[in-house]
């Protein structure tokens, strides 16, 4: 009994080692490769934007510009000029999760697994919004999860389990955040602060209508987005962020906004590349938004990096005209991740570093230590 078990179960690993979880993706009509965009010579950044694919590990990266376009085509950020490779591991483990990861950006420290902006010992640390408040910057968040989610609370919660979303709602209230924009109506069950605006409805999401507010808050959905639902896309609620900021920073020394492919991840998890590829339009094209702003603006740097891959993806070799994505995880895996960085600053991207450093450079960019202690001018 015990013998024909046993050989059971090594039948189904071995069926799952062998092929299953194997997706055909069709290979994108051929394109012409897009020029590399140029250095910007000017050393210090004024604003930031810091786009999350969360779960976009290289392999979605690969898989996503092979189906767009095939090999010769370059998604937004591959025409980047500067790149480096991110180790990510957590303060407990090889394995990261998004809480962990977003906080060594937003803190410049390591910490637990769950774990928003407190160190191992729980110990509060400051995010960058709350520091580059003190210097009279505006700050935005834009997620296609709930705003409560782990990526997006790590820059202004600090709390010992990203479970605790009704408390990190609160936090998202009190925080220096002035604009943020996802899901997550379930878990705000606050009345309004006196200047807070709240919206619940797509039709509000209009940059004439915000701009007069002070801090915006945007719920569209009761927890994540669902696509078929006419939820906003992550392009629109950029658009609208970035505008807002702009206008408010006019008279401040600048701003940063953070802005996540959420789901990104959740196809990982869910081992479904279309799910996958579809997200990854709307991040791209988001991306390519955002770029199109900063080649305007030229005082912009834009970085562009994951928290840790998802799916433990493989790229196969291809059969016919179909590339063979072959999944061979459910959960997070340990490759390590692609940064892409253009604009003033972007050379502090470059090379192999940790998680954290990216922090460091984010401040060393902004020429943070030399920053006047001023608010904004309004
Ligand atoms: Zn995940």
């Amino acid at each position: 009994m015990k013998k024909s078990l046993l050989i059971l179960s090594t039948f189904v690993l071995f069926a799952c080692g062998s092929g299953d979880n194997i997706e055909l993706v069709a290979i994108g009509p051929d394109t012409k490769p897009s020029m590399t965009l140029e250095r910007v010579s000017k050393p210090k950044a004024k604003n930031v934007i810091l786009f999350i694919g969360d779960g976009m590990g290289p392999n979605q990266v690969a898989l996503a510009k092979f189906a767009t376009g095939g090999p010769d085509h370059r998604l937004s950020f591959e025409n980047f000029p500067i790149t480096g490779i991110v180790y990510n591991h957590s303060s407990e483990s090889l394995y990261t999760d998004s809480a962990a990861a977003a906080t060594s950006w937003a803190t410049g420290v390591k910490t637990i697994n769950r774990y928003l902006s407190v160190d191992a010992e729980k110990k509060l640390l400051p995010t960058i919004p709350e520091l580059l408040s003190t210097k009279g910057f505006k700050s935005g968040l834009v997620a296609t999860s709930s705003i409560t989610h782990a990526t997006p609370a790590a820059f202004y919660a600090h709390i010992d389990s990203r479970y605790k979303e009704k408390e990190i709602a609160k936090m998202l209230i009190d925080s220096d955040i002035d604009i943020a924009l996802g899901g997550g109506q379930e878990f705000f069950d606050v009345p309004p602060e006196d200047g807070l605006f709240m919206i619940y409805d797509n039709t509000l999401l209009d940059s004439s209508l915000l701009n007069s507010k002070e801090q915006v808050i945007g719920l569209f959905a009761e927890d994540g987005f669902d696509r078929s639902l006419g939820t906003p896309t992550q392009l629109e609620m950029t658009q609208v962020a970035l505008n807002f900021l702009k206008n408010k920073s006019q008279n401040c020394a600048g701003f940063f906004l953070m802005s996540e492919g959420s789901q990104i991840d959740w196809a990982g998890h869910d081992n479904n590349a279309q799910y996958m590829l579809v997200e990854f339009a709307d991040f791209d094209a988001t991306v390519q938004a955002a770029t199109d702003f900063a080649i305007k603006n030229q005082d912009t740097l834009i970085l562009v990096t994951a928290d840790h891959a998802t799916g433990g993806l493989v790229l196969q070799r291809p059969k016919g005209s179909n590339v063979r994505a072959q999944w061979t995880t459910g959960s997070h895996d340990l490759s390590p991740i692609n940064i892409y960085a253009y604009g003033p600053g972007s050379e502090l991207f470059s090379g192999v570093m940790d998680s954290t450093e990216i922090f460091d450079r984010i401040l060393q960019a902004l020429d943070y230590e030399n920053l006047d202690s001023s608010n904004c001018i309004n």
